[in-house]
């Protein structure tokens, strides 16, 4: 690649909307271990920090492959109103009716996780583990970001209504901020009987949250000082602008648990295309798939970490960057 003006640009701005942040990405990932099923978990567990660490590839791959981008959002609000009563969900149906370049353009999310789904079942079949590594960690990736509303709107940093940095605010800062605090355990996997129908379900479901996403953080910033607004806070070696922890608060206060609740959704829908993926390829012997056992302190440790998501109250070892290069 050669590193022009223009693709550092486009690197900073796939670092300030790319989706979900790093933090909540492994979290949801990680998280999703804990509600498989007895004959999956053991494998998954023994994988935990693979599918944890590989929970951002697929942002990651937005810097060499152009195509990737349209695959995390779908600008809904570009179909117009009740976007999701217009556009059929079968790709073909609504590449006639819109032309796949359309769909392209305007994001194709819920068709990608559809895709992962069956790549996902055809590695379960194959007995592959490094297809059924990788491709659970980007399912889990397309799943999670589908639950983000601002990945549903053409509006997606608030550009289009002066709230630009509304995007990193509500995936990244909050959660980074609160997400320590958060009960994220809403019961086990469960099948999912139509994975294309269930990815817009769960777009029409964070689509209906887009308003009042923008239209708290507008009414706070009408209220709020302006001069409280913003600090210099150090990122890296970098002394960056970024909004205040008290302007954090009041947002998150205002959203009333949104983001916990989209973030517990995530983890419920990940495990569940997950657990779905592995019923529709006939439930194979993953236990013979564990290259390397986990030692008796990890165990112990996965264990604990297990017990208190599912008690509510979570503090999961989240990784660096530099932990991960
Ligand atoms: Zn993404």
């Amino acid at each position: 690649m050669k590193w022009t003006t223009r693709t550092i640009a486009g690197i900073t701005l796939i670092l300030l909307f790319s989706s979900w942040g790093f933090f909540a990405h492994y979290r949801i990932n990680r998280l999703a271990v804990f509600i498989l099923p007895k004959a999956m978990s053991g494998f998954y567990k023994s994988n935990i920090d693979y599918i944890t660490a590989h929970a951002i590839s697929a942002d990651k791959r937005r810097y060499v492959d152009s195509t990737e981008a349209p695959r995390h959002y779908l600008d809904a609000d570009h179909y117009g109103k009740d976007p999701f009563r217009k556009i059929p969900q079968n790709w073909d149906d609504a590449a006639f009716k819109y032309t796949a370049d359309t769909l392209d353009k305007y994001g194709t999310v819920p068709w990608t996780i559809q895709y992962n789904y069956y790549k996902l079942v055809k590695a379960f079949k194959a007995h592959d583990t490094t297809a059924i590594l990788n491709t659970s960690a980007n399912l889990g990736h397309y799943v999670a970001d589908a639950h983000v509303p601002l990945h549903l709107t053409q509006n997606y940093n608030g550009q289009l209504t002066n709230q630009t940095g509304i995007h990193a605010l509500w995936e990244s800062r909050l959660p980074e901020l609160f997400g320590d605090h958060y009960n994220y355990f809403a019961g086990k996997a469960r099948y999912i009987d139509d994975p294309l129908k269930e990815a817009f379900l769960i777009c029409s479901t964070s689509f209906k949250s887009v308003d009042s996403v923008l239209r708290f953080e507008r009414i706070l910033n009408k209220s709020f000082p302006a001069d409280k607004k913003y600090v210099m806070t150090q990122r890296g070696k970098r002394n960056v602008k970024d909004y205040s922890p008290a302007y954090c608060k009041a947002y998150q206060t205002m959203l009333k648990g949104m983001i916990e609740r989209r973030m517990r959704s995530a983890i419920l829908a990940v495990g569940s295309y997950w657990y779905s993926a592995w019923v529709d390829a006939g439930q194979p012997d993953l236990n013979k798939l564990i290259e390397q056992p986990l030692s008796n302190t990890e165990k112990t440790n996965i264990q604990l970490e297990e017990n208190a998501f599912k008690a509510g109250k979570i503090k999961v070892p989240v990784m660096t960057d530099a932990e991960k290069d």
